[in-house]
Formats: structure tokens, C-alpha cells, sequence
């Protein structure tokens, strides 16, 4: 059966934009075959944890019911599942019998559909790579009903449109992907204070032995103590002697209702900065997998911080050579605006593989920044464009709102389906 229900107002994670949508929830992959024969336009919606405009249309199709464990080979590390199931539900599984996602985004409340669409990446992406590198096949539901089964292997071409297509070829029904083996829930966590751009490069070169790894940088800092930071070195831990791995960790907070916009106002940004940077607990500590990864699915909601008019956020990737005078540059733009980021990640990148087309890191460093949504972030978002796109740079679709068609480097008509089609592919 399909549930269909009108939602006047559907965003996804930035709450901005909003479109009238029509939320079709389909139960089997039969009901989802219907639903994509009956439509002429649609587009496949996971859990809405990007934060733009790619799981928006006047057509929905969620995936969110269709999210049954199909099989866990516990002995070999190999899940099947279909798309909507979110990796939270996942952990919940595989992390007691000793596995862990190989790729994981710093969210677990994702499903796996979104997983591929995205390509997400880790903190580890030197060493892993995206959740591409770690999928063994998947079924896609295509435009006249078919249902293709894409790997290295078969079909192909569609296996790798489809990672990081954003949606634009189908709707994967069901997928199978590799885990790896942890002995432990804790993380071996390193915090390395730096006091200035150059030095946050240098903690990530003086420390690449370490798998993961991830950056906070200060945005309003000035003069010497310009582009500091805190970066955190992590990897798994020891087994646990002989201890049965328990998980979950449950104490999550909420924000219930939407803060007023005043909120988060440079001064208060510059008060949390400054609490960020002189707080931050350095040398090695243990923290749990849901600490270390997934720090913000402790607080339910917290896109309400930003009001009710929401936030961009601003996530590229600059290629290594560029990384260090086009963060400099960025961060400098930024600190002459009037908008301030409140929330900042910094993350090295490995290579891409030639295949994987459409996946976002390319080897050097990405910045992702939290933007509140005021009447001057569009004219910011085209100089911050301007400056990616000379110093080689791209944009993460998954988190785009308004940039620039050339930013994502990915161009809509080259590939997929006019069948399934966002707001953002309309965009581009
Ligand atoms: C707090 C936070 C932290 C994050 N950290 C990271 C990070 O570290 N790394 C990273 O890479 N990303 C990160 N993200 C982004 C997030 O991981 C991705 O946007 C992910 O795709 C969201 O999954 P979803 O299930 O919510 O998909 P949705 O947001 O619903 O959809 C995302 C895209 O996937 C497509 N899609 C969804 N399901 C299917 C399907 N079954 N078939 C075909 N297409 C489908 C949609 O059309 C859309 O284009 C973060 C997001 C948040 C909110």
C-alpha cells in the first residue's frame, strides 16, 4: 500500500527552501513501482537530512517505509537492506555483533538510499573513500518500471551515474554493502589545538597516520590568531576485554520550538567560538562511536537554533595545491561580510577514483559552513563561488541552495531521467 499525504510546507535539514509537496510512501517495491509509473515527475526523498533543495519536489516518493533488513551475514561483515533504512537503525544492529560502516557522514539519522545518492563521505576519506567503495550492488526502480541490478559489474555506467546522482536515475530499492570489524565501542580521540591557519594545515599533515580525522575552525578570528582551530584525531579502540559490545548510547537533548533569528548574532557566534576553542579538552581521551562521529544527533532538532527562516549551509572542496590560499581567502571574504558561520568543518580528501564521477571530494580539503539565512548570504554564496571556482574548487550538492549552476562541476543533462527531477536538478 501507498500512503499519500499533502504537506504544505516540506524542507529538508536547512529549512530553506520550502515547496507544497505531495509525499507518496510506498510500503513494498511493487507499491514504489507503481508510483513512479503513475507520476511523470518525481523525485526519491530519504530522511530530508540534506540540507537544500535535492529531496524537493511537488512529488515525493519517501522511501521511509521501505526499510526492512533484508540480511545480515554477521560472519563476513555483509548487509543487505533496502533504501530506507536509516543508519541509526543499522548501528543498532551491527555494532553489538562487532561491524561498524567502513564510510559513515557526521549524522546517523540517514537512510541508505541517501547514503548512495550522495556518495557521502567520512572523516577517513584519505583511507576509505566514499560509501561507493564500499557497496556491493544495489536494485534501481528506473522511469519505465525496470528494475536493474547495478554493481562493478553489471550495468555499470548506471552502478556509478547513480553514487552520488543525487537521485536522478531511479530510486534504489534495495542495496548490499561491506562493514568492517571494530573490537570496541570507544574511539581513541586526539585534540589538537592550533592558533592559526597554518598551523591547523599542520596538524592535519603531522598527524595523517591517524584514520580520522576533522577540524573545527574559528571564522571570526583576526590578526595572528587568524583561521585557528581545533582538530580531532580519532581511531577505533582496543578490543574490549572480552566485554559484549553494547550499543546504543541513548541521551539525546531537543530543541523544541524554533529559536528567535537574534540568536545567533555575531556576538554570540564570537562567545562560542571563543568557548570552543579555549574549552577544547586536548590530548587523548576515549569517546563513544555516537560522540565521536555523530555529536550533533544528540540534540533533536537542532536546526531550530536558526530560526524559522533556516540557514545555508556551504560545504566545497578545494584541490590540495589551492587549499591553503583559497581557505585563507574564503575565511577573509567571510570575515569582511556581514554573515557570520556559526558552525564549521574542516576535512582532508583523498583521491577520487576516475569512476566515481559524481562524487564530491576531490584530494585536498572541503569547508562546510552554517550560514543563518539573512537578506545578505545569496550576495556572500556568489563571491564565495567566484573564489571555489578559480581556485579549481566545487561545491556538495547534498548540502546546496543556491550556488551557482557550475559549482557542483556536474551538468543534469548529461545523465539520469527527466522522470525523477528535484527542485535542484531543476536549478542546475
Ligand atoms: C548534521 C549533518 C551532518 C552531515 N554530515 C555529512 C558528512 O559528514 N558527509 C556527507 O557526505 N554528508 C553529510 N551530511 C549530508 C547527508 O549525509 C546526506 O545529504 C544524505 O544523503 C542524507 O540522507 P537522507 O536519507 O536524509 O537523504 P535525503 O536528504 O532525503 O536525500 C538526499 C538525496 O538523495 C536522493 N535519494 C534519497 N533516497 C534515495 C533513493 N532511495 N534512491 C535514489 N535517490 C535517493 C534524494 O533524491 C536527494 O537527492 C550531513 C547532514 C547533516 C544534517
Amino acid at each position: 500500500m501507498t500512503t499519500t499525504t499533502d504537506v504544505p510546507t516540506l524542507a529538508n535539514w536547512g529549512n530553506y527552501p520550502k515547496v507544497k509537496a505531495v509525499v507518496a510512501g510506498p510500503e513494498t517495491p511493487e507499491d514504489a513501482r507503481a508510483e513512479v509509473l503513475g507520476q511523470d515527475r518525481l523525485i526519491a526523498r530519504g530522511n530530508g537530512k540534506c540540507y537544500g533543495d535535492a529531496a524537493l519536489a511537488p512529488r515525493v516518493l519517501s522511501t521511509l517505509r521501505l526499510n526492512r533488513l533484508l540480511r545480515f551475514d554477521a560472519e563476513n561483515g555483509i548487509v543487505h537492506c533496502e533504501s530506507g533504512m536509516l543508519l541509526a537503525d543499522l548501528l543498532d544492529v551491527i555494532v553489538p555483533a562487532g561491524w561498524f560502516f567502513h564510510v559513515t557522514p557526521g549524522i546517523k539519522n540517514i537512510t541508505v538510499g541517501g547514503a548512495i545518492a550522495c556518495d557521502v563521505h567520512g572523516k577517513n576519506h584519505p583511507t576509505k573513500g566514499c560509501f561507493s567503495n564500499w557497496l556491493l550492488d544495489f536494485d534501481l526502480l528506473r522511469a519505465d518500471g525496470s528494475v536493474l541490478r547495478c554493481s562493478r559489474t553489471e550495468h555499470t555506467d548506471l552502478f556509478w551515474q547513480t553514487c552520488g546522482g543525487m537521485g536522478w536515475t531511479g530510486v534504489v530499492l534495495a542495496a548490499r554493502f561491506q562493514l568492517m570489524r571494530i573490537g570496541s565501542v570507544q574511539m581513541r580521540q586526539m585534540a589538537v589545538r592550533a592558533g592559526n591557519l597554518d598551523e591547523l594545515f599542520r596538524a592535519f599533515e603531522n598527524h595523517a597516520d591517524w584514520p580520522y580525522a576533522a577540524g573545527w575552525v574559528d571564522c571570526l578570528a583576526k590578526g595572528a590568531a587568524f583561521g585557528r582551530g581545533v582538530v580531532y584525531f580519532a581511531e577505533h579502540a582496543e578490543q574490549d576485554a572480552g566485554e559484549p559490545l553494547q550499543y546504543p548510547f541513548r541521551d539525546t537533548r531537543n530543541v523544541p520550538f524554533y529559536a528567535p533569528t537574534w540568536l545567533l548574532n555575531p556576538l554570540s557566534i564570537r562567545l562560542h567560538n571563543y568557548m570552543l576553542f579555549s574549552k577544547a579538552k586536548t590530548g587523548e581521551q576515549l569517546v563513544d562511536l555516537d560522540r565521536y562521529f555523530y555529536p550533533l544527533d544528540r540534540i533533536r532538532n537542532w536546526n531550530r537554533l536558526y530560526g524559522r527562516r533556516g540557514f545555508i549551509q556551504y560545504q566545497f572542496c578545494l584541490p590540495e595545491e589551492n587549499s591553503a590560499d583559497g581557505i585563507r581567502q574564503i575565511l577573509e571574504t567571510i570575515r569582511q561580510s556581514r554573515d557570520v558561520p556559526f558552525l564549521s568543518v574542516l576535512k582532508r580528501h583523498g583521491e577520487r577514483p576516475p569512476e566515481a564521477v559524481h562524487s564530491f571530494p576531490i584530494r585536498g580539503y572541503s569547508l562546510a559552513l552554517d550560514f543563518p539565512r539573512t537578506s545578505t548570504i545569496f550576495e556572500l554564496v556568489r563571491r564565495l563561488d567566484e573564489l571555489v571556482w578559480q581556485h579549481g574548487g566545487k561545491i556538495y550538492l547534498a548540502k546546496d541552495a543556491c550556488s551557482a549552476p557550475r559549482m557542483g562541476r556536474v551538468n543534469p543533462a548529461t545523465f539520469g531521467e527527466a522522470k525523477f527531477s528535484s527542485l535542484l536538478r531543476e536549478r542546475l
